[in-house]
C-alpha cells in the first residue's frame, strides 16, 4: 500500500441545539457520527452524498476550521485534533481547501495579486519580489495570464473565479487539498474544463486531494477511491471502479441508479429512495437509512450496522452480516 497522508479515526462532531428561556441544551445534532477512513499520497478520495449528510462538516473538520467533538486526525505522523495554534498554522500551509463559491472566498476590494498572495504573507513566506513572481506563476498553472493579476474577481466569469481559488490554494505549495463541491456552482461545460485543470495540476505537483460533491458522476472522473456517506456516517467506500460497478449499500446502489450512462445500449433500473432526508437532530435509530430503504429487515431498526470490509470494500449494512 502506497504511504499514508491522512488517517481519520472515529471522528465526529455534534452541534448543541439550544433554546428556550435561557438557551439551554436541548439536544444535539449529530453532524459527523464516528467517521473513519485514510488517505494515501498522491490519490483523490472521493466524498459523496446528499446536503446535510456531513460531507463538507468533515472537510471542514480535518482542517480544524472547526473543532471535532471526538476523534483523531492525523496528517503526515502529526496529529491535528491536539495540535497547538502554533503548530496548525504550520500545518495549514500543506493543506488548502477550495470552496464551492470563489467569488465568497475572494475578497472583491481585493486585486488578484493581493488575493494570491495573501497565503504567502499569513506563513511569512517570500521577498515580496519572489511572492509576486509565485502569483504570475500560479495564474499560468491554472491557464490564466501574468496579466490578470491586476485584475478585481469582478472580472471574471464563474470558471475563471474557480481557476484562482485553485491558484490560491497552490499558492504555499500544498501537499493536500480539500475541495469542497469545487463545480458545483459552474456550468457542466466548464465543470469538465475545472475538473481537467485540477487533474493536471496533481500530476504536475503530485498533490493529494479530497475531493467533496453531491454527484456521484463528478466525482468518478476524479477519484480513485469514493466514499458515500448519509446523515454524518461513512456508509461505504471502496476504489472507484469497484463503487461504480459494484455498489453494495443500498443507499449507494439507489444514488448511483440516478446517474445518467453515456451509453444508450445500457439500461439501468432507476431504483427509487422512499421518503424524505431525516433531520440530522433526530436521526433514526438502528440503521440510519432504515426508513427509506426497501431492503430494511427488523435488526435494521434497532441495531447500528457493523463496519465490514469484503475484499477492501468498506460497507455497513446488516445485509452482509454473514
Ligand atoms: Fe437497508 Fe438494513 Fe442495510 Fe440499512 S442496514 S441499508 S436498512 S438493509
Amino acid at each position: 500500500m502506497s504511504e499514508l497522508l491522512l488517517e481519520v479515526s472515529g471522528l465526529k462532531k455534534y452541534f448543541p441545539i439550544t433554546g428556550g428561556f435561557l438557551g439551554r441544551k436541548q439536544g444535539e445534532v449529530k453532524a459527523v457520527d464516528d467517521v473513519s477512513f485514510f488517505v494515501k499520497k498522491g490519490e483523490t478520495l472521493g466524498i459523496v452524498g446528499e446536503s446535510g449528510c456531513g460531507k463538507s462538516t468533515t472537510g471542514r473538520l480535518l482542517m480544524r476550521l472547526i473543532e471535532a467533538s471526538d476523534g483523531k486526525v492525523i496528517f503526515e505522523d502529526k496529529e491535528i485534533t491536539s495540535m497547538s495554534k502554533n503548530e496548525l498554522r504550520k500545518v495549514r500551509r500543506d493543506i488548502q481547501m477550495v470552496f464551492q463559491d470563489p467569488y465568497a472566498s475572494l475578497n472583491p476590494r481585493h486585486s488578484i495579486e493581493q488575493i494570491l498572495e495573501e497565503p504567502l504573507i499569513v506563513h511569512g513566506i517570500g521577498t515580496k519580489e519572489e511572492r509576486k513572481k509565485r502569483v504570475r506563476e500560479m495564474l499560468e498553472v491554472v491557464g490564466l495570464s501574468s496579466y490578470h493579476a491586476k485584475r478585481y474577481p469582478h472580472q471574471f466569469s464563474g470558471g475563471q473565479r474557480q481557476r484562482i481559488g485553485i491558484a490560491k490554494a497552490l499558492m504555499t505549495k500544498p501537499k493536500l487539498i480539500i475541495a469542497d463541491e469545487p463545480v458545483s456552482a459552474l456550468d457542466v461545460s466548464i465543470q469538465a474544463q475545472v475538473l481537467n485543470l485540477m487533474k493536471d495540476i496533481q500530476k504536475e505537483f503530485g498533490l493529494t486531494y479530497i475531493f467533496i460533491a453531491h454527484d456521484l458522476g463528478v466525482v468518478r472522473h476524479i477519484s480513485d477511491r469514493v466514499g458515500v456517506m448519509y446523515l454524518g456516517r461513512l456508509i461505504e467506500l471502496a476504489d472507484s471502479e469497484e463503487l461504480y460497478e459494484n455498489p453494495k449499500h443500498p443507499y449507494t446502489q439507489a444514488l448511483l441508479s440516478a446517474v445518467p450512462i453515456p451509453d444508450p445500449d445500457i439500461r439501468r433500473e432507476t431504483i427509487l429512495i422512499q421518503g424524505e432526508l431525516p433531520s440530522p437532530a433526530n436521526p433514526p435509530s438502528g440503521c440510519a437509512f432504515h426508513t427509506r430503504c426497501s431492503q430494511c429487515m427488523d435488526i435494521c431498526k434497532t441495531e447500528r450496522p457493523a463496519e465490514r470490509y469484503l475484499n477492501g470494500h468498506y460497507v455497513a449494512c446488516h445485509l452482509y452480516n454473514e
